[in-house]
């Protein structure tokens, strides 16, 4: 589930693309939530003290370790008409799923540091859950908007 290798390479060749208006990857699959999902998201509630819609989302996976994006490279991206898009290598991520779903919480694509950071900790920097060595070393090459 965490391979690194092929993620570093592909990253770095494809930073610094832009993007306009509404995001779509170029290559996206229907993605059904698992009840783990649930589960998350019934944390972000919890943490951000804010309430959602779950069944409101539309997933999607994206084959693949990362997709391009506005702004460079993503695991995850989140988009105001409430559909979700995951790299196929990161769908189980509880960070990558969960940073999602707290920007469907927010209705806002920014990381304001309450609640992104504390006490939800579903930022690079701030994650301390599964596979928190490897996130240390991809935070600073791949974005998860
Ligand atoms: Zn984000």
């Amino acid at each position: 589930m965490w391979r690194k290798a092929g993620i570093l390479a592909g990253i770095l060749l494809a930073a610094g693309a832009s993007g306009c208006s509404r995001f779509e990857p170029d290559e996206y699959s229907p993605y059904l939530p698992t009840a783990q999902m649930r589960a998350w998201w019934d944390e972000d509630v919890a943490c951000s003290g804010r309430q959602g819609n779950f069944d409101r989302i539309q997933w999607f996976v994206v084959p693949g370790e990362s997709f391009a994006c506005p702004g460079g490279t993503c695991l995850g991206r989140w988009e105001t008409n409430h559909r979700i898009y995951i790299a196929e290598a990161w769908i189980t991520s509880p960070l990558v799923v969960r940073h999602e779903m707290l920007h469907e919480i927010l209705g806002g694509g920014g990381h304001p540091p309450v609640p992104f950071e504390d006490p939800c900790a579903l930022t690079w920097d701030s994650w301390r859950g599964e596979g928190s060595s490897l996130v240390a070393e991809l935070r600073r090459v791949v974005r998860i908007d």
